[in-house]
């Protein structure tokens, strides 16, 4: 059996060949704080085999309520029918804390939850998104070596979320729900600008005029803001659709895939990914920096002096930042 002192050789064969209990524990390792553990994820990150067709990654987002769960669980039953393997994981960090509906929670998904096809992972504690969004990626390599084909990350319409969900996935969806034009203003520029394609959902019963309503003033919107030119003509792209139904769930899916095979076919999935590996190696710099600046134990005096000067007016926020980084580095 795995256990967390396992070597990462013994964990790896047990993980590549598709052990739930050793994907479990491979992701308590990455999320692990204790030292040892995270020694072993690094050794087990390091190791692991790149998929041989690189799995669909997709990005959700959308404000509570707006009907994520009930969503991803048709809509992931529908891809499991079809023969792939789904992980969903989510990234937000304020859900731990303030007790509202955890994303990625299974019983929001309960039939998804236990097709033999489907990994769900409710999203990882940690007091900064940043820090969430740095093990997410990890997770998202865990489950693509356990053998899942297609991944979903689930965020809530938080800002800036959003815009690290985008830099993890290839394909980013944003379920907004139907109403009148003043809800258009309320959906921030930013987030438009990542999606790839936005989905209304609650397309049923007397919202369905309203939501061929949204959905024209979004696609107008779509237009209007971008159109990156190395994408098939039409996206981004508003569709409508009833998570509760199941109405329009397969048009959603055929578009996804189309945009998906396209960007595969130019290069563009290679691109963005490499893009994608290289602005995470940024992040982890930036993390390690903050990390060793916080722990650092030669730097503590001087810290204090300098805190000391700061307060009496003796010198500014920026020069005490750099005398101390100075001193980190010095030989
Ligand atoms: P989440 O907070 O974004 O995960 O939203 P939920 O999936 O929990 O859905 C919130 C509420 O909207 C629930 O009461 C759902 O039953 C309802 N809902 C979700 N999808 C639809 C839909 O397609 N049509 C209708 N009419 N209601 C829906």
């Amino acid at each position: 059996t795995v256990t967390l002192n396992s070597t990462p050789d013994i964990f790896r064969e047990e993980l590549v060949n598709g052990s739930r209990r050793a994907l479990a524990k491979a992701i308590t390792l990455v999320e692990s704080t204790n030292q040892d553990h995270r020694a072993q994820a690094d050794a087990l990150l390091e190791s692991l085999p790149t998929p041989a067709e690189p799995s669909l990654r997709l990005g959700l987002s959308g404000t509570p309520g707006v009907g994520k769960s009930t969503f991803i669980e048709r809509f992931g039953l529908m891809l499991c029918e079809e023969g792939r393997r789904l992980a969903v994981l989510a990234v937000d960090p304020s859900s731990s804390r303030s007790g509202g509906s955890i994303l990625g929670d299974k019983t929001r998904m309960e039939q998804l939850s236990r097709h033999p096809s489907a990994f769900i992972r409710p999203t990882p504690s940690a007091s900064q998104l940043g820090g969430v969004a740095r093990r997410t990626r990890e997770v998202i390599l865990l489950v693509e070596a356990a053998g899942f084909d297609t991944v979903i990350v689930e965020t809530v319409g938080v800002g800036q979320s959003e815009t690290l969900v985008a830099e993890m996935t290839d394909i980013f969806l944003l379920l907004l729900a139907p109403a009148g034009g003043d809800e258009l203003q309320g959906v921030k520029r930013g987030i438009m600008e990542v999606a790839d394609m936005i989905l209304v959902n609650k397309a049923d019963g007397d919202l369905i005029p309203t939501a061929r309503r949204t959905t024209a003033d979004y696609a107008g919107a779509l237009r209007l803001l971008r159109h990156r030119p190395q994408d098939p003509e039409g996206f981004p792209k508003a569709a409508m659709l009833s998570a509760a139904e199941g109405s329009g769930m397969a048009e959603a899916w055929a578009e996804i895939v189309s945009l998906s095979d396209w960007r595969r076919q130019t290069g563009v999935l290679e691109e963005t990914r490499a893009r994608q590996t290289l602005s995470w190696f940024v992040e982890e710099i930036e993390a390690a920096l903050a990390l060793r600046v916080r722990q650092s134990r030669n730097t503590a005096g001087l810290r204090a002096e300098l805190e000391a000067d700061l307060l009496a007016g003796r010198t500014t926020p920026r020069a005490a930042a750099a005398a101390l980084l100075d001193s980190l580095f010095a030989p």
